[in-house]
């Protein structure tokens, strides 16, 4: 057995996402390829078809500046697009239209946040290139075959390359986490998985501890799409690496894939040089270049960005770090907070015209508005798998629950139920009140006679708690709550328990 703690892994990230523009990089066609027909989104340009010529889609490029600058990239006035020549058969031009040595990003950062430490990874560059088409592997009748669909040819996609910066699989992880909630805060990409707009090369060497300069190797895995499998990927090629090494083998440069049924990778091709793609300018292009104000006017479109969102929403509304980080996971979330509290200082609710005009403290209901946006709201929309943009209910709709529970008008037994109402009718809370009579009763007369009758009918417990076993209280109380209909002040029925017993 060799000492694993003798290497060091050396670890870089090749991040491709598509940008959800209405369409293609260099052509008319639509980008939003998800579930249509085979071949229908396509044209002379995006087919490579000969003499079809590109034009540059504005909003792509934009986006593209603006993901440099949200991972704190400069961005140069001047770039250009370059051709990469390769032959495959999803590319139907013979070469991919990308950027070489003039990206539109270079040296940013992202700094993440790893068992309460910070880490800097560096981001060497962003650029803009296309996707390629789809390859399907089919068999049509009784014979295998390779079937093309060119719906994503052309799809606007973005290249972020991070520095040799990270040294676990862990670093990787929490990286890519930020990274998509970095892009998806901008809008510019759902970096979905699943779907594939979210692509993963993780790459990966190691060195002797205690060495300076970087591995003479790398080993680059191709198209992971999910964080686990990077993850895993990344473990097995630093155990097959030191293998290879202990033995005094040499490792190869090389492209490998990742088969993630026997979580190993596996050769694919010896990686090629950039020299093999025989980069050169893209002639049917001209060179972009952005005048200072562009820039400008490109930055005003930054977003505040999750970790300074998730730190203001401790500050300012006084959260644990653990709600604040559930609230600021997804931008959407944050608003639908931040518009809940909103409407506390506002003079009506959805279903009171005229609230009293006291004057509420935001911060004062942003713990109960946490708890039940993380817990009762949350619940429900994993249960019908819906997001907050699907909700029959606003923001305001929720915070007038809460408006009404606080000042007593309802019991807490019985928000929940009227939550529940409200999601799935969209009516107001007060209007789920008055509808089923579920005021909270305070009236004295009417709790009395509910106890008196609970205390009757219960004689045992009654003995029990006169001898001192007080816990029955808490027994006592969820009776006469039944009884009254989930509808008596909880704190009254608890006096009167203890005054008539
Ligand atoms: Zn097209
Ligand atoms: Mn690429």
């Amino acid at each position: 057995m060799y000492d694993k703690n003798k290497y060091e892994p050396i670890i870089g990230l090749e991040v491709h996402v598509e940008l959800k523009t209405k369409t293609k990089m260099f052509c008319g066609c639509s980008a939003n390829y998800y579930n249509e027909e085979p071949n229908k989104l396509t044209c002379p340009t995006c087919l490579g078809l000969p003499g079809a010529l590109p034009v540059i889609n504005k909003q792509a490029i934009q986006w593209c500046v603006l993901i440099g600058v949200a991972l704190g990239c400069k961005i140069p006035l001047e770039s250009k697009f370059d051709r990469k020549n390769y032959f495959y058969p999803d590319l139907p031009k013979g070469y991919q239209i990308s950027q070489y040595d003039s990206p539109f990003a270079v040296d940013g950062e992202v700094v993440v946040e790893e068992e309460g430490k910070k880490k800097t990874i560096g981001i060497e560059r962003v650029h803009q290139e296309e996707d390629t088409g789809k390859l399907i592997h089919s068999v049509v009748d009784g014979e295998k075959c390779t079937l093309i669909d060119f719906n994503r040819s052309g799809v606007p996609l973005v290249e972020i390359v991070t520095r040799p910066d990270l040294r676990s699989s862990k670093d990787a992880k929490i990286y890519l986490q930020n990274l998509q909630k970095i892009i998806r805060y901008l809008g510019v990409s759902d970096c979905d998985m699943e779907k594939g707009s979210m692509r993963l090369e993780p790459n990966i060497s190691v060195r002797k501890l205690g060495t300076t300069s970087l591995p003479d190797y790398k080993v680059e895995v191709k198209n992971i799409n999910s964080f686990k499998f990077v993850e895993k990927a990344i473990e097995y090629e630093i155990e097959r690496q030191i293998d290879l090494l202990e033995k005094g083998e040499r490792i190869p440069q090389e492209t490998r894939g990742y088969d993630s049924t026997k979580n190993a990778t596996f050769t694919q091709r010896s990686k090629e040089n950039a020299q093999d793609y025989r980069y050169f300018p893209e002639p049917d292009l001209p060179p972009v270049s952005w005048t200072k104000d562009e820039i400008v006017e490109i930055k005003k479109l930054l977003p505040e960005l999750p970790s300074i969102k998730t730190e203001r929403f401790i500050k300012d509304y006084k959260l644990t770090p653990y709600d604040s980080l559930l609230l600021t996971e997804e931008k959407e979330t944050a608003d639908w907070f931040e518009e809940a509290l909103q409407a506390f200082s506002q003079t009506t609710f959805p279903g009171i015209k005229e609230k009293s005009a006291i004057k509420i403290e935001k911060s004062a209901y942003a713990k109960p508005l946490a708890n039940w946006m993380n817990g009762e709201l949350k619940k429900y929309m994993n249960q019908h798998d819906i997001s907050l943009e699907d909700l029959s209910i606003t923001p305001a709709h929720l915070s007038e629950l809460l408006y009404l529970l606080d000042v007593g008008t309802i019991s807490g037994t019985n928000a929940k139920l009227i939550f529940s109402e409200m999601l799935s009718t969209g009516a107001t809370p007060s209007s789920i009140i008055t509808q089923k009579n579920l005021s909270q009763t305070n009236n004295e007369n009417e709790i009395e006679e509910a106890v008196k009758k609970i205390l009757d009918a219960n004689p045992k417990a009654v003995q029990d708690y006169k001898a001192g076993k007080t816990q029955v209280l808490g027994f006592l109380l969820g009776l006469v709550m039944r009884e009254t209909g989930g509808k008596a002040n909880a704190a009254k029925v608890k006096q009167i328990i203890e005054r008539l017993v």
